[in-house]
């Protein structure tokens, strides 16, 4: 069997129908109006934990020495800076990444990067069956290197497929 190493960015996806925010009794877990980004209001936050248990994706972590819960905000004070030229206006990771592989938008635009990027190259959504709706896509790589062979993806599935002439070989059990 061939093992590889692969490694799968998750932060929190910015549900359409979040688990985390219902369960908050203190409504410190919010999902806003005008762009359905999820936050967590500091000064409500009692620490308890709920929303955390109640995110199928690990997304939610708790600050122990302040007692909150903290996850990513999307970076919800530098996508809306007007201080920052328009270009700059997007998440840290969007633009640490050396090789634009994170993209940043509106889904809910169809024409916008993307949307084409989920329409056009089978973006898919982590764990559809609990029906959160994630903003977040992943895209799949269409030709990924297994020791030295070229193996294509499935973009529907996201499976790796083995080319035909090694289809006896031992092959990679894995999915993104
Ligand atoms: S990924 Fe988890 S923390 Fe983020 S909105 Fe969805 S359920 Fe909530
Ligand atoms: S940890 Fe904070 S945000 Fe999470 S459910 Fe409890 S009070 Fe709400």
């Amino acid at each position: 069997m061939l093992v590889q190493t692969i490694h799968f960015p998750k932060s929190c996806l910015h549900c359409e129908e979040p688990p985390c925010v219902p369960v908050c009794p203190t409504g410190a877990s919010y999902k806003r109006a005008e762009d359905g980004i999820v936050l967590v209001d500091y000064d409500k936050c009692i620490g308890c934990s709920y929303c955390s248990w109640a995110c199928p994706y690990g997304a939610r972590e708790l600050d122990a020495e302040r007692k909150v819960m903290t996850k990513c905000t999307l970076c919800v004070d530098r996508i809306y800076d007007e201080l920052l030229p328009p270009q700059d206006r997007k998440p840290a990771y969007v633009k640490a990444c050396p090789t634009g592989a994170r993209l940043f938008g509106d889904i809910k635009d169809a024409n916008s990067e993307v949307s084409k990027a989920i329409r056009e190259r089978g973006g898919y959504q982590l764990m559809p069956e609990w029906e959160t709706q994630p903003a977040n896509h992943y895209l799949p790589r269409a030709v990924v290197s297994v020791s030295g062979r070229d193996v294509g993806m499935d973009v529907e599935t996201g499976h790796l497929q083995m080319p035909a002439d090694d289809a006896d070989a031992p092959g990679p059990v894995m999915e993104t």
